[in-house]
């Protein structure tokens, strides 16, 4: 049975890299008609972020990425949150001390720094492992009785894993293929703390084995640590899970892997959590406050690393499940593009109703007095222009327009669409439109019926017509704008522009 997990640690909202792996897990355990897990791996108490779990939640309901088990939600192998798993941990803990895979370590964090400090001062970088576990105070270097006495003095201590020495391990990703690591470039790492809590490494292949985990899927930065955890299943005598590291997503130069650094510029996290970026000092901006919608960025983060077989783009959340291959998942980084994600976004709100974009701009914090009928209308003339559905009340080009007069007049524009009979010819047209009906058709009409009488091509009233209405020369077809301002406000506009 496949079953895959994602295990953000709640240290801070979720970024483009963690959604990712969240959605590559999820499209792999649904193609595969197998489960998809959250667990929270809250062991580090000192990076844990107050909410960041509730975040977490919220952040993948809004992606569409629903867990078949979770905190929340519970699950046959509840608690889903590492922080309550602590008896389970004490159990394995005696085991593999017992197994003598691991030992006690009772140096203190000022002893390790000033042995560090030696190393450093002849030139050399300390590592706690084979070569040096002999001179350090732990459970191989001491006799028996010097580690009861320090257990009896109640001595606080942490558990390390003995890495055996000079081993090759043959380790399978099944993104990267098949490499070798040896042991002696590994270190002992600590498996429990001093608090009795286990740290990532050994909470972690505990919590996959327990919970029956088939497949992990997980960021490039945890392929260093796969040596580890391949040693530590050896020696819980467990089957490993099979593995695979997807890599980094890029900067969009391609050089660099994307940081929360480059959040301002990428509205880089799934949506703010009440949280300054410390590396900006800067509140955090999200993908939902830009306007995204959960479909096009999913779609979006989907294709960071993966192509369907036929270079398909846009594709629903199930059409992705059917189709994600973990074989066609990319071994390169795969490079961020602004450009694209409002692309997908632009494609996925021509596909969605005006009923169902005006929904989403009744959701935001907008106000208007228009009533529905005339949002419908204004949303379908605009909608092949808009990236984000806020754009029509932000930006002129795409509609701002509709709900403002324009507070001034393109520079560019107005040279090219004003000159000094224009106020006349706008004035006479305003008193002209006093007596014609307000619908596209007729408006058409008036104006060309208005041009021809005075002998002026059409440009010469349209373009000025143009530009008091909307302050720019672009947007829709004018008859249309003046059908949906209304008399009132279309002549109210042109004698704001010839006055
Ligand atoms: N808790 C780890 C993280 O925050 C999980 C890594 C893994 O998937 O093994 O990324």
């Amino acid at each position: 049975k496949v079953r895959v997990r994602f295990a953000p640690s709640p240290t801070g909202p979720l970024h483009l890299g963690g959604v990712r792996t969240a959605l590559y897990d999820y499209l792999f355990a649904k193609n595969q008609g197998g489960e998809f897990v959250l667990r929270i791996e809250d062991t580090d108490t000192a990076r844990y972020v107050e909410g960041a779990e509730e975040y977490i939640e919220e952040a993948l309901e809004w992606c569409g990425i629903i867990a078949d088990e979770s905190p929340k939600k519970g699950g046959k192998f509840a608690p889903y949150r590492q922080s309550e798993r602590r008896d389970i941990y004490n159990k394995y803990t005696e085991q593999i001390l017992k197994t003598d895979y691991a030992y006690i370590a009772f140096d203190t964090a000022e002893e390790l720094d000033a042995i560090r400090a030696e190393y450093e001062a002849r030139g050399e970088v300390f590592s706690y492992d084979n070569r040096t576990r002999n001179q350090l105070r732990n459970s191989l270097a001491l006799s028996e009785e010097e580690v009861q006495k320090l257990l009896d003095e109640k001595t606080p201590y942490v558990v390390r894993f003995k890495m055996p020495i000079d081993r090759t391990l043959g380790l399978t990703d099944i993104i990267r293929g098949n490499f070798a690591v040896n042991t002696d470039t590994l270190d002992d790492k600590v498996l429990v703390k001093n608090d009795g809590m286990p740290t990532y490494h050994f909470a972690n292949i505990i919590d996959d084995h327990e919970m029956e985990i088939s497949h992990v899927i997980r960021g490039e930065e945890w392929l260093p640590s796969l040596g580890l955890h391949t040693l530590l299943y050896e020696a819980m005598g467990w089957e490993a899970p099979q593995f695979a590291h997807l890599s980094l997503i890029l900067k969009p130069e391609g050089k660099g892997k994307l940081s929360k650094r480059d959040g301002d510029k990428f509205g880089f996290p799934v949506f703010p959590l009440n949280f300054t970026d410390p590396a900006t000092g800067n509140i955090s901006k999200g993908y939902r406050e830009s306007g995204y919608l959960p479909e096009a960025f999913i779609n979006m983060v989907a294709l960071l690393g993966w192509s369907p077989a036929d270079d398909k783009e846009i594709l629903s959340l199930d059409e992705m499940a059917k189709e994600f291959d973990l074989n066609k998942v990319h071994k390169a980084g795969a490079r961020f593009s602004k450009e694209k994600a409002e692309w997908f976004n632009h494609q996925y709100i021509q596909q969605k109703s005006d009923q169902e974009l005006l929904a989403i701009l009744k959701n935001s914090d907008f106000n208007t007095t228009l009533s529905d009928e005339k949002l419908l209308k204004i949303i379908s003339l605009m909608k092949e222009r808009l990236t984000f559905v806020k754009d029509l009340t932000l930006d002129n080009e795409k509609g701002k327009f509709f709900f403002e007069a324009p507070a001034s007049y393109d520079e560019k524009a107005s040279k090219k669409a004003w000159n000094d009979q224009t106020s006349a010819i706008l004035g006479e047209l305003a008193s002209h439109l006093e007596s014609t009906e307000f619908n596209a058709e007729n408006l058409k009409q008036a104006v060309h019926d208005f041009a021809e009488n005075k002998g002026l091509g059409m440009g010469k009233v349209m373009m000025p017509l143009r530009l008091s209405l909307v302050g720019e020369l672009k947007g829709p077809d004018v008859p249309d704008i003046m059908e949906l301002l209304g008399k009132e406000e279309t002549i109210s506009r042109i004698s704001n522009a010839i006055n």
